[in-house]
């Protein structure tokens, strides 16, 4: 029988894994099935469990069930433990592994896709939600001389800092680590400037000073496939040439998810072309 996976989501007609999944099989020479469920909202379990009965293998999870997802697994991986949320799952016998592959997704992208290696520069992220807190422990891994993240409500920023320094004591002090709130970015300036608020949905952005980005700065919207939002805009605006969406993001996600279902790392350098939206 041939290998079952899909994204469950809600809602779910829009994700492009179906897509990106069937191209890395393609490319690395395999079979599988993967398709979508539109999981009903407060039946994430009882969903899965049918998924699981019929012979699944793993899941991919988007909005809104990261957390149900992580509560659903029997064993997660330290990531995940620590974003709260689970991003992919995998199923063998009663046993299910959660995983969060956001954050080495991020990293992946701007280190090696923009070429942007963070180690001793100044990293500012917007916002402290789900996408946030998978980013955060891989963000710092990568030894920033400062990492900031500003939040609209500061508890959450706070927050992160505390986990950092539980987790990882040692790069936590060697990093200027701050959690604050936007009315603090004034007189700041950072060399990587990544926008991980859900605000862009509607089309609007956190009230973030154009003074944010230092000469040469790149900035990055985790949203993807939307063109130019309003936070590239203002970047933009503010003589910022290295722009960039999440759409990298997405695509070493999946490919790491795949390659932990799979054993084999399928490039990512196609989905990226065939997903890339002009940033105009
Ligand atoms: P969450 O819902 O978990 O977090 C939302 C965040 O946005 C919170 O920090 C919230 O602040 C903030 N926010 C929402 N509205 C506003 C507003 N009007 N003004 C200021 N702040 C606001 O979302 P996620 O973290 O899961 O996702 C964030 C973004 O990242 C989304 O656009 C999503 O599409 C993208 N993403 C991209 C991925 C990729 O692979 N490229 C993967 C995952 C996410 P507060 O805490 O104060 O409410």
């Amino acid at each position: 029988m041939t290998d079952r996976y899909a994204v469950i989501g809600n809602p779910i007609e829009q994700s492009k894994s179906p897509l990106i999944h069937a191209e890395f099989a393609r490319a690395c020479g395999q079979t599988i099935e993967y398709g979508r469920i539109l999981g009903p909202l407060g039946g994430f379990a009882a969903c899965v469990d049918s998924f699981r009965a019929e012979g699944g293998k793993g899941l991919n999870v988007t909005a809104p069930f990261k957390l149900d997802a992580c509560a659903y697994c029997t064993d997660l991986s330290l990531d995940a433990q620590l974003a709260g949320a689970v991003n992919a799952m995998k199923f063998e016998g009663d046993r299910v592994w959660g995983e969060n592959f956001d954050g080495v997704g991020l990293v992946r992208d701007l280190q090696i896709n923009l070429a942007t290696p963070l180690r001793g520069l100044r990293v500012l992220v917007l916002g402290a939600g789900g996408a946030t807190r998978g980013a955060w422990l891989p963000l710092l891994r990568c030894q920033p001389a400062r990492l900031v993240v500003a939040n609209r409500s500061i508890d959450k920023s706070l927050d992160l800092v505390n986990v950092a320094r539980e987790h990882l004591p040692e790069l936590a002090q060697q990093c200027q680590l701050r959690g604050i709130g936007y009315a603090d970015l004034a007189d700041q300036t950072f060399d990587v400037v990544l926008h991980a608020t859900s605000a862009g949905l509607s089309g609007q952005m956190p009230p973030v000073p154009a003074t944010v980005f230092a000469r040469g700065a790149l900035a990055y919207d985790l949203t993807y496939g939307k063109g130019l939002t309003p936070f590239l805009r203002l970047a933009q605006h503010a003589g910022v040439a290295n722009l960039a969406d999440g759409v990298g993001m997405l695509a070493e996600q999946a490919a790491e998810a795949y390659a932990w279902w799979r054993g084999v790392r399928p490039d990512t350098a196609s989905v990226i072309r065939q997903l890339t939206v002009p940033l105009k």
